[in-house]
């Protein structure tokens, strides 16, 4: 067995979470491969490390004092080595970073420090092989991640390496500039290391006991998800629920490699699994709801729309030509409807009816603003009838209105337009529908 385990931010925060953190790699022998964050927040009020090095650097950048803010970076870092009582001295790799500041070596390099410096700390401190992330992750010169690239080598490097500590976050470009993914990047390190390893299980250690079934900010205390496909988190994912870097899945589903997300501050309680397929039977019909507010709709109504060929194209064209993403399209007999950002489109808005205008002479277009959009999630949807039916029946009983549904032809998903200002209600409505009354 043979497991890539991840820790976030929060989980090395300080001495204490590293120490948390070390138990639960000696915990087990097959927790090989460990992939660190930088420090993260200690409380609410806190900064992260990373935030740090950017601001710092970008002081330096500027020629402006940044010793102040390099004396709060080095503070955190030493509290972390004199609590673990690590006989390690940072003071040659403060004197290089800062060297490498002055050199404008830039903002990635910056804040690739968290993480490579954490990943010093904790190879010491686990007696684990450290393995710079610069020499095994690549990125190519445009600084697009090169994945096969990266899966070759890493794996003949890993390949020797029995145990290792890996940063997570960041890589090198061909010229040797170290390059980040983009924010909470650490996920991918972890994945991509798994992968290379062919781990049977990645782990990946947060502050969370694992994926909500809803969002804690809008139903108190929801319940945690035993089990869910890489698919229905991609699509909760894309709706706003945010555990896991997004792209983290992409190189463990290349090979079928489960994630298990679990709590350093819990780690007796069951988390969450994220996997390819599954026979598990969800505790529920519906794997999880998420929501986003922010959108508008145009509705394009013109008689006989669907005898006309290229319809759907001259309008969706209108949009491309300004550079707008669409979110959904429902259609009816003699109506489409384009579900847009609203932030992305108002600048546009009458360019975008002009231009539809032009392109099929519809006999009216018609906007609505402020709507949200809210997906309910579940493999067990397919199975159970009378999903839609409990859905809209808990809307109408909130009282609420909905615009617009839209069921994909997976049957893994329903999603729901209603007010922004029914946002919240009807989530709770949902979750009350299918959870609560289960418990
Ligand atoms: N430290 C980086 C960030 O704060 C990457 C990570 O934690 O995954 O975004």
């Amino acid at each position: 067995m043979k497991k890539v385990v991840k820790f976030g931010g929060s989980s090395l925060a300080n001495a204490k979470q590293f120490k948390k953190a070390a138990d639960i790699v000696r915990a087990e022998k097959s927790r090989k491969y460990v992939v660190p964050s930088a420090p993260g927040k200690r409380n609410d009020k806190d900064e992260k490390v990373t935030d740090l090095l950017y601001q710092c650097y970008d002081l330096a950048a500027e020629g402006s004092a940044y010793n102040k803010v390099f004396a709060k970076i080095k503070e955190r870092f030493s509290e972390i080595v004199e609590g673990l009582e690590l006989n390690m001295n940072l003071a040659y790799e403060f004197d290089r970073i800062e060297e490498n500041f002055r050199k404008k070596a830039g903002r990635d390099y910056a804040a690739s420090r968290g993480e490579y410096l954490n990943g010093l700390i904790m190879a010491e401190y686990l007696g684990y092989k450290f393995i710079d992330a610069a020499e095994v992750i690549s990125f190519d010169e445009n600084g697009v991640f090169d994945s096969e690239k990266t899966n070759t080598e890493l794996r003949e490097r890993l390949e020797h390496e029995d145990r290792a500590v890996i940063p997570g976050f960041y890589g090198a470009m061909p010229d040797g500039r170290v390059k980040t993914f983009s924010r909470g990047g650490s996920d991918i390190t972890g994945s991509i290391v798994a992968r290379a390893v062919h781990a049977d299980l990645y782990e990946n250690w947060t502050d969370v006991s694992g994926v909500l079934v809803a969002d804690p900010h809008i139903v108190p205390d929801p319940q945690v998800i035993d089990a869910i496909t890489y698919s229905e988190l991609r699509e909760l994912s894309y709706m706003g629920a945010s555990v896991l870097h997004e792209e983290s899945i992409f190189p463990v589903r290349k090979e079928g490699i489960p994630i298990h997300i679990r709590n350093t501050n819990r780690p007796k309680d069951r988390g969450t699994l994220i996997v390819e397929s599954t026979c598990r039977k969800p505790r529920y019909v519906i794997t999880g709801i998420a929501g986003k507010r922010g959108f508008c709709s145009v509705t394009v109504e013109k008689a006989m729309m669907n005898a006309e060929v290229g319809f759907c194209r001259k309008v969706l064209s209108v949009f491309e030509k300004y550079g707008i993403s669409i979110e959904h399209m429902p259609s009816g007999i003699d109506t489409m409807t384009i579900f847009v950002h609203q932030s992305d489109f108002e600048e546009y808005e009458q360019s975008v009816i002009a231009g539809i205008h032009r392109a099929v002479d519809p006999d009216f277009v018609e906007m609505e603003a402020d709507l949200a959009l809210i997906a309910v999630v579940g493999r067990g949807m397919k199975a159970a009838r009378g999903t839609a039916g409990r859905i809209f029946s808990a809307l109408a009983h909130a009282r609420i209105n909905v615009k617009m549904i839209d069921q994909g032809s997976s049957e893994r998903n329903i999603i729901i337009g209603v007010k922004d200002a029914d946002f919240e209600a009807a989530i709770k409505a949902i979750y009350d529908i299918f959870v609560t009354v289960e418990l």
